[in-house]
């Protein structure tokens, strides 16, 4: 194995930060605490590759989590970004980047006739569920074990992510009352979640789901459990949130929504949707939706929501995604690709693990498995996940600092990075 890069200059960043901020970071998978190691503190980023404060460069499957689906600094993103900022940051005033990307986004989701944009897929989601509660007139919420859906109150319990990475998925300062009027059912639970209904389903303003699971890791959904989903929340009065913060234009133009022919009363959005800038979205019917304030009862509002920078981002993102014929095959083909390698490579090492992949999305387990919900995923040998991630970025490859996080691929990858990364794993497999 080539020697150790220096890192430094990450670790004297990480003291100065630590001293000023909890943890050393704004959002917690950022500290490496699953892992182990200097958080490496990134100073750009080019198409598939970032660089960090020493110098050293990865091929990134982290994609800031998600938004970068054409990589870093896409020419067409930037060149939106600098003539936006030509006219003006931010105005309070409705601005014509708005009306497009709604256009934008609903054209690609059939099932939603209106949407508002927020900052960040917590505050979609949370935004969702009010107008949920504001429709049906009900309090009570369910979610699936080990999905996240952002840090509102309602939804920090049994939750995946930074919370299922620090070993608390379910926060302190949530309020009782809060917590107690979300279910949690296991993900794939078909039978579980009909007992749910059967017993509390008159109470139930909304069933919240990430309809492919990637804050446990990639957890694909069955079939059956998807329909069951649908058809409950249809029989007891509740509606269907598919929450696609993650899924939406990864999968498929229209998503999640759109790969597993899905029916949503409501869709929630972030992370591609602002094309690297702070953005979130919910939509639905346009009855639902003017339940919404300024036309109906249920609040919502924000500062910078809408925000022109963002919308430019979102705006140029979009439009290069349709641009590109053969986008969604291509992340399919590289996707396929790696997971062939990472398994050819686990095999010949002798590493039990398994492998979860939908299109560009793809965790690693350090399990056999079968990985089909929160049980299966904490089944991984988190030790030998840490050991093999700090390997990996001792040879360049920057995969998510956590067991139960999804890698993402971009348009900017290209087989020799696959290459690249499957070559390193069968090193880094010796370090496990
Ligand atoms: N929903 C899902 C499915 C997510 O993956 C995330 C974040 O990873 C969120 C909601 C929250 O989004 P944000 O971090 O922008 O608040």
């Amino acid at each position: 194995m080539s020697s150790r890069p220096a890192t430094d200059n990450s670790a004297t960043l990480f003291e100065r930060a630590q001293r000023v901020t909890p943890g050393g970071v704004n959002s917690p998978v950022r500290a490496f605490s699953q892992v182990g190691g200097t958080p490496r503190f990134i100073e750009r980023g080019e198409g598939a590759y970032i660089w960090d404060a020493d110098g050293n460069r990865y091929i990134d499957l982290v994609g800031s989590w998600g938004p970068l689906i054409l990589g870093h600094g896409h020419p067409d993103v930037n060149r939106a970004l600098q003539s936006a900022l030509q006219r003006g940051t931010t105005f309070g005033a409705p601005t014509e980047g708005e009306v497009e990307l709604a256009e934008r986004l609903l054209d690609r989701y059939p099932a939603c006739e209106q949407v508002r944009f927020v900052n960040s897929g917590t505050e979609a989601t949370m935004s969702a569920l009010r107008l949920a509660r504001g429709a049906t007139g009900r309090d009570m919420i369910v979610k699936f074990a080990g999905n996240y859906h952002g840090h509102a109150d309602s939804l920090l319990v049994d939750a995946g992510s930074g919370a299922l990475t620090g070993g608390t998925p379910s926060s302190a300062g949530v309020p009782a009352a809060v917590a107690d009027a979300t279910l949690v059912v296991p993900y794939n639970d078909v039978a579980a979640l009909e007992e749910l209904f059967a017993r509390r389903g008159r109470e139930i303003a909304a069933l919240i789901m990430e309809p492919v699971a990637g804050n446990m890791g990639v957890v694909r959904p069955d079939e059956t459990f998807l329909k069951a989903a649908r058809r409950l929340t249809r029989e007891h009065g509740a509606l269907l949130v598919v929450d696609e913060v993650m899924t939406g234009l990864r999968l498929a133009r229209g998503g999640a929504v759109e790969l597993l022919g899905l029916e949503p009363d409501l869709v929630t959005w972030g992370k591609i949707v602002g094309g690297g800038l702070p953005v979130g979205a919910f939509g639905g019917s346009r009855e639902l939706m003017g339940q919404i304030a300024p036309l109906g009862p249920v609040y919502q509002a924000g500062t910078l929501s809408g925000n022109p920078l963002a919308m430019a981002a979102g705006n140029a993102t979009l439009r290069a995604i349709d641009e590109s014929e053969d986008l969604y095959p291509r992340l399919e083909q590289l996707g396929s690709l790696l997971e062939t390698g990472l398994a050819d490579a686990a095999r010949e090492a002798g590493v039990p693990v398994s492998i979860n992949r939908v299109g560009s999305m793809l965790t690693l387990f350090f399990t056999e498995g079968p990985v089909r919900d929160l049980a299966g995923a904490k089944s991984a040998d988190l030790d030998a996940f840490g050991r093999w991630h700090g390997a990996m970025l001792d040879q360049g490859v920057y995969w998510p600092p956590s067991q139960f996080e999804a890698s993402f691929m971009s348009a900017a990858h290209t087989e020799g990075d696959v290459e690249a990364i499957v070559e390193a794993t069968r090193e880094a497999f010796g370090a496990v």
